[in-house]
């Protein structure tokens, strides 16, 4: 024990934590307040686990982002070596991807599915609705241009209905809940709803765009789910393999699994059943995406031998943060009562400023961070801009800029969302997999290669009819689309040939000569350097910048110190492209900048200064005016997240005045401030 205790270092932790790692056998659940050490644990109890021997092989931790799993595993190899290597963790989506790739077969897809982002999987379902609403054929512009009056002003009713976004929405919701599109037509009160929004076409649309994903041989990020629960529900022999391989599964930020993920989880542990959730039912914030506190409850009746430990401290932030956050939460009915106290010492009162404007108060955070910055108090990354949503970083960004701060976005429009990097990823897709069609009708014809609006309408019309991918269909052009001049079947034979002259020539190399000889045989590099004006030449470095991510990726898989299973292909690059949440997008860990990101995205995570700005009614809490209690219990915990990720110092920013939706409006300070201050009478 003595040597466990040098390198695993039991002492860093305190009683209770202590008892929480040393319990490594049977259900534990630990549910605690923020900053209060349930990472650290988790981090521990593996280390302990490999210490007394267990195959890192069969140890499963389950992490909300790639950049938390990463710094876990930095983490543990510190204190056991290299035997980190081995573990197998990540998000449940990177995690549970390698099952389906392996399994491939039992779910009927082939392995080189590729995996839409929100961007793809919008345009897919897009292309659905039209063709549920419309036909086939209604993007034909001529067929389009012959409509009636009123056909035409019944399309744009129908339109302003079905809302690609809502729809996407709620078909996420349905398949974390692992109602699929039979379920769904089959019963008439899951309609009901739908119904009176008016999407009566709803199953409808629901089941062709799994039929187009499936045809497209992809998958958008909730089916990874729906395809593992498929997976382990109906291949009994498969699920025993694959839980046969985990001796130990270990879950963190457990209060935001939904109901897919907590039957994966159920299904994978029950057998040898241990298995340790930690969590904070106060930190739960992604209800509107199926997030399920009612997990925790579930938990209690699946494992009735389950122990619970409790962690009451507070290691992160000083007693004026923390006492202020158990204000606020005590505000919530809907909770579990628990105790955190601060175990640091007093530190700076908070600070609530009160602005003109938005614009005056992003100048503020600005000039405070270049003012201490200049005086040597502070590094760049030692900040945190919090808000609420996204349309905020506008103000925030440019007053950055003008003061000279290095900052880094963790979310908005992210590099991989950019239209060149999109290019790029859309060839490799393409490459990797021909039945891409969202790859396809992106890059067809970019650079330009005579392939017409028209002609790409054609061709997906006939893989539509044909039930084919479209560029299945464009193998067969010819015959499949004899009306076409013959300019245009020539340029799609040529485009078909250049692609699959590609996927064979990069197939035996590494994921950076592949993309390297894929730029330059495309032509889209010479396209993109072509444009000489300003955003001509951002797109090229971002290209180049592309490519070098692209080695490092390789190099990184060659040091063998990532991952469990290292793969420096180009198929296990995409992937690992594919999955990245927002902060995993720019994970390059020593910059220093000052980080911009929403609440939502800042769970987990720990500055020693943070602001939260726009603490006004409306925006934070951000409620309309059908919002009811659930939802205010829900915007009160995703400020209790905010509130909770200051170690030292927390500065609240409220305006008068707010540009918001393009005017003026003015705002009320957020009945969160009165909720942490109640002594104070706060005059504007
Ligand atoms: P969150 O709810 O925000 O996810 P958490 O409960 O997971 O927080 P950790 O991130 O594990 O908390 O810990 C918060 C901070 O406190 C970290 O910086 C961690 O290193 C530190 N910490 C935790 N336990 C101790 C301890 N026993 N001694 C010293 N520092 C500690
Ligand atoms: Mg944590």
């Amino acid at each position: 024990m003595a040597k466990l205790d040098n390198k695993m270092n039991l002492d860093s932790l305190n009683e209770q934590q202590r008892e929480a790692v040393l319990a490594t056998e049977g259900p534990i659940l630990i549910i605690a307040g923020a900053g209060s050490g349930k990472t650290r644990v988790l981090t521990h109890r593996i280390a302990l686990l490999l210490e007394k021997g267990t195959d890192p092989h069969e140890i499963l931790a389950l992490t909300f982002t790639k950049k938390a799993a990463g710094e876990m595993r930095e983490r543990i190899r510190a204190m056991v070596g290299k035997q980190a290597s081995g573990l197998v963790m990540g998000t449940f989506h990177s995690v549970f991807v390698r099952f389906l790739r392996e399994y491939h077969a039992y779910i009927n897809f082939p392995d080189n599915f590729t995996i839409f982002d929100a961007d793809d999987a919008e345009n897919c379902l897009k292309t659905c609705i039209m063709e549920v609403l419309f036909g086939s054929s209604w993007n034909n512009k001529e067929e389009t241009r012959n409509l009636s009056e009123d056909q035409k002003k019944e399309r744009k009713r129908l339109l302003q209905v079905y809302k690609t976004k809502e729809i996407a929405s709620r078909i996420s919701i349905l398949k974390n809940e692992y109602i699929v599109p039979n379920n769904y037509i089959s019963d008439p009160s899951l309609q009901q709803q739908d119904k009176k929004k008016g999407y009566v076409q709803l199953g409808a649309i629901y089941e062709m765009y799994m039929k187009r994903c499936k045809r497209a041989n992809a998958m958008d990020f909730d089916d990874i789910l729906v395809y593992i629960y498929y997976l382990l529900d109906r291949h009994v022999e498969v699920a025993k393999t694959i839980a046969r391989r985990f001796r130990y599964i270990l879950v963190d930020e457990y209060q935001d699994t939904n109901t897919i993920q907590y039957d994966i989880i159920r299904t994978l542990s029950l057998g040898h059943g241990n298995i340790c959730a930690v969590g904070d039912d106060s930190q739960s914030i992604y209800a509107f995406r199926g997030a399920k506190i009612d997990n925790i409850l579930n938990f209690r009746r699946d494992y009735p031998s389950f122990r619970s430990f409790k962690l009451e401290t507070n290691y992160r932030s000083t007693p004026e943060i923390v006492d202020a956050a158990n204000r606020l939460i005590e505000k919530n009915d809907r909770r579990i009562p628990k105790v955190c106290t601060a175990y640091r010492k007093a530190g700076l009162p908070i600070d609530i400023k009160y602005l003109k404007n938005d614009r005056e108060e992003a100048r503020f955070i600005a000039n405070l961070i270049r003012l201490r910055h200049n005086a040597g108090d502070c590094e760049y990354s030692d900040n945190a801009v919090l808000y609420r949503t996204n349309a905020q970083a506008r103000a925030i960004e440019e007053a950055m800029l003008q003061a000279h701060i290095p900052y880094v976005i963790y979310s908005g429009l992210s590099f991989y969302e950019r239209q060149e990097i999109k290019d790029v990823l859309a060839y490799i897709r393409l490459v990797v997999n021909r039945d891409d069609d969202e790859a396809f009708k992106r890059i067809c014809n970019r650079p330009s290669r005579g392939i017409s609006d028209a002609t790409l309408a054609a061709l997906m019309a006939a893989a539509a009819k044909d039930g084919r991918s479209i560029f299945a269909t464009a193998l067969e052009v010819q015959e499949t689309l004899p009306q076409l001049k013959p300019t245009a079947v020539n340029a799609v034979d040529r485009f078909v040939k250049e692609i699959n002259e590609l996927a064979m020539e990069t197939k035996p190399l590494d994921a950076y000569e592949a993309v390297k000889i894929m730029l330059e045989k495309s032509g889209l590099y010479e396209y993109y350097s072509k444009e000489k004006d300003d955003d001509g030449r951002k797109r090229t470095n971002n290209i180049n910048e592309l490519v070098n991510g692209v080695l490092y990726y390789v190099k990184d898989q060659r040091s063998g110190n990532t991952d469990d299973l290292p793969d420096e292909s180009l198929p296990a690059y995409l992937e690992n492209i594919a999955l990245l949440s927002a902060v995993d997008q720019h994970a390059d860990g020593n910059d220093d900048r000052v980080a911009l990101m929403t609440s939502h995205c800042s769970k987990g995570l720990e500055f020693p200064t943070v602001f939260i700005a726009g603490c006004e009614e409306g925006l934070y809490p951000s409620l309309r005016t059908d919002s009811g209690q659930a939802q205010l219990e829900e915007e009160r915990r995703l400020f209790y997240v905010s509130v909770t990720r200051a170690m030292n110092e927390l500065i609240l920013t409220c305006c008068g005045q707010r540009w918001q939706y393009g005017e003026t409006s003015e705002c009320e300070p957020s009945r969160f401030i009165d909720e942490m201050f109640p002594e104070e009478k706060q005059d504007n």
